[in-house]
């Protein structure tokens, strides 16, 4: 059989311009994603660097006035900042989680009530700071869920932050549910800028925004509503957003499967509950070769009352822990020299380490880390930014049976 009949020439130039046309789409999605890239990096840049100023200047406050006030109002807003840079941090990892599916979800038996309450309490300052009037409208009836409560309710604040970001001050923002065919939806409406028809199908996208211009008045990276709409989805879930048009509000609405009724005493409890720390004074050692981390975790101990001792690499830490005899080591894990899984598998070797209790302090907080500093020999992992109601709950437990006699 001919191979290049006529008909053979007539396909395969066809096909040289099929590849030629292919390759030049492929470079010009590669050339677009590149801009994209370089956008988003000079956007990040913009919003890590936005905090930074208010911060440096609160600083300057709390140094120089002598108003007890003013220095109150300035750590207040210090605060505030560096909340704001922190949730930016914790975006950006989570939406790197979700798109590389390493995302870690802990299911159980949650009432849809405490997920709203909890996105209500996280979002509610940015409300409130905007003076917008909220409305809540759940149904009756307790609606139960197989849901991880944290993310879920991230999902939520999420939605209720940009509705209070993208309404003109004083506006009116509702999040109500109702229930048909085992699915709840849980509306969140607002009567705020509202989203151009155009927009609509990308905003879920990763780094979409509306307005991308760099003055424009609201920080953010375009990454909140692809880490909702992929935590939703992780939950077998649908989200869309509705609008009627620019300056006639946005809604958005999530579906997710109800599960059957459960007995009260199934239910998780919430996680998220803020308890007043109850002091038990603890000798610890603070292990991290970040100084300054280091220092201000040794300093908030000390304040609470605690007796604490720093090292500044694994090796240090396992020489300052033999020195010192420690109850707790908060032990950083990445670490010149030695890092804290190897410093925490050295303790452990001797008599004397055996009863401490060692807990890994580290950025990373996968099921896979945790199971590495347990392997290792930890007691507990405290993801960082440490928070101190987690921390005061580990210092309040007992020490290990025997630490005492076995170590003096
Ligand atoms: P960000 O708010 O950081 O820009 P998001 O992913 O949360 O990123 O939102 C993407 C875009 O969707 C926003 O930039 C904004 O243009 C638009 N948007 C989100 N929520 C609303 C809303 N409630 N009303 C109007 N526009 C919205």
């Amino acid at each position: 059989m001919p191979i290049f009949g006529p008909d053979g020439e007539v396909e395969a130039v066809a096909g040289t311009t099929r590849d030629v046309t292919d390759r030049k789409a492929a470079e010009d999605f590669l050339r677009e994603s590149d801009r994209r890239k370089d956008e988003f990096l000079a956007l990040l840049a913009h919003e890590l660097r936005n905090p930074l100023a208010p911060l440096r200047n609160g600083l300057q406050v709390v140094r120089m006035s002598q108003d007890q006030s003013v220095r109150e109002r300035s750590q207040e807003m210090m605060e505030r900042q560096l909340g704001h840079m922190v949730r930016l941090v914790d975006d950006l990892l989570d939406i790197s989680r979700v798109s590389r599916n390493k995302m870690d979800l802990r299911m159980s038996r949650i009432v849809l009530s405490e997920v709203i309450r909890s996105a209500v309490e996280t979002a509610r300052p940015a409300i409130d700071a905007a003076g917008h009037h909220l409305d809540v409208a759940l149904p009756r009836e307790a609606v139960y869920l197989n849901a991880d409560l944290i993310r879920l309710a991230q999902v939520f604040s999420n939605l209720l932050t940009n509705s209070a970001k993208y309404t003109e001050r004083g506006g009116r923002i509702q999040i109500a549910a109702k229930t048909q065919d085992g699915m709840v939806s849980i509306l969140v409406q607002d009567n705020g800028i509202g989203i151009p028809a155009n927009s609509l199908k990308t905003i879920f996208d990763m780094f979409s925004q509306v307005d991308r211009s760099i003055e424009r008045a609201t920080g953010g990276l375009g990454i909140g509503l692809a880490l909702v709409k992929g935590l939703v989805e992780m939950h077998g879930g649908t989200v869309e957003a509705h609008s009627p048009g620019p300056g006639r509000g946005s809604t958005f609405t999530v579906r997710l499967p109800i599960m059957e009724r459960m007995p009260e005493s199934t239910l998780a409890r919430p996680t998220a509950t803020e308890e007043r720390p109850q002091v038990v004074i603890r000798r610890i050692l603070v292990v991290d070769d970040n100084r300054d981390g280091a220092e201000s975790l040794a300093e908030m101990l000390r304040l609470l009352g605690h007796d604490v001792e720093i090292a500044h690499d694994g090796i240090e830490g396992v020489r300052k822990a033999e020195e010192y005899r420690p109850e707790i080591v908060l032990m950083d894990v990445g670490m010149p020299r030695l890092n804290g899984l190897d410093a925490t598998r050295r303790i452990r070797e001797q008599l004397w380490g055996r009863f401490l209790t060692i807990i890994a302090l580290t950025g990373w907080g996968q099921d896979a880390d945790r199971a590495l500093s347990k392997a290792a020999g930890c007691d507990g992992h405290l993801v960082k930014p440490v928070n101190l109601t987690e921390l005061a709950k580990i210092l309040k437990e007992p020490v290990k049976q025997g630490f005492h006699n076995a170590n003096k």
